[in-house]
């Protein structure tokens, strides 16, 4: 099955001599149950592609499918509810609240969207990323590997059919990354998650499933499988 889907992209800024193209045509299903990692230079188009998935950014032309909703097709309090409902994100600078513990942080989608926590799946998860012990803490009290992990409860806590993760591991040091990209892996493997992830990192990408390789705004390789060597 498919869990997302870019259809024939493009994302144009600017006309004439300063037109740049910051997708040109990127067509790429994304496996429901599958950790994909976007990679490529800087300036090749991976967060306009993982915005424009996200429905955080509308291409210039083209489409995106959610599960069989394709976004062209809905108006913005629907896109504003799909997001909501249907997508978790992850960033490289946590983006937790300062003032909130971590338990209330996990819970923050669910509180604004004004829904019940189930507590069942709260458990599983929190068990899962290992933050038992820490839920009464705040930001300022863990460490990165420990807030990223509790972004990625965050995450998680309303059962996205897809997560989207900006350079998860970019403010950490490598035994943080490793726990964090090992609660992705877990969580692909165990609860069958959909993970998109951009990253420049080799280490990282070898977690996942596949790496989709862009360059000028193209889909130019793919490895399925990837072992390190292979990325780097
Ligand atoms: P990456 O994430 O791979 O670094 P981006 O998606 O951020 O690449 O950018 C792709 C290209 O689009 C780059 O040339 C960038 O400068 C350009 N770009 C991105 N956002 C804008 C914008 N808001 N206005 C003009 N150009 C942009
Ligand atoms: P990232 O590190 O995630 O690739 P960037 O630093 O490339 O992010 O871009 C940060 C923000 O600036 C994004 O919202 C992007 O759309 C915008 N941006 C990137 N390049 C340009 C540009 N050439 N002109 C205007 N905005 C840009």
């Amino acid at each position: 099955a498919v869990a997302a889907r870019a259809i024939d992209l493009y994302k144009i800024y600017g006309s004439g001599d300063s037109e740049v193209r910051a997708l040109d045509g990127v067509t790429l299903d994304i496996g429901a149950g599958e950790f994909t990692a976007i990679m490529g230079p800087s300036g090749s188009g991976k967060s306009t592609l993982m915005h424009c998935l996200a429905a955080l950014d509308t291409p210039t032309s083209g489409d995106v499918q959610i599960g069989e909703t394709r976004l062209s097709r809905l108006r913005d309090k629907a896109l504003t509810t799909l997001r909501r409902e249907q997508v978790g994100f992850v960033f490289q600078a946590f983006n937790l609240v300062p003032t909130l513990s971590a338990r209330e942080n996990i819970l923050l989608p669910l509180s604004l969207a004004g829904s019940k926590p189930d507590q069942a799946w709260f458990d599983t998860v929190v068990d899962s990323v290992g933050l038992r012990d820490r839920l009464g803490h705040r930001p300022s009290q863990m460490s990165g590997g420990q807030q990223q992990r509790v972004a990625c409860a965050r995450a998680l806590v309303s059962k996205p059919s897809i997560v989207f993760a900006d350079e998860p591991t970019g403010n950490l040091d490598s035994t943080s990354s490793a726990e964090v990209l090992a609660f992705l892996r877990r969580s692909v493997d165990e609860f069958g998650q959909t993970i998109v992830m951009v990253t420049h990192d080799a280490v990282a990408a070898s977690y996942c499933d596949r790496v989709v390789f862009l360059a000028d705004g193209r889909v130019v390789d793919e490895i399925r499988d990837p072992d390190r060597d292979q990325i780097l």
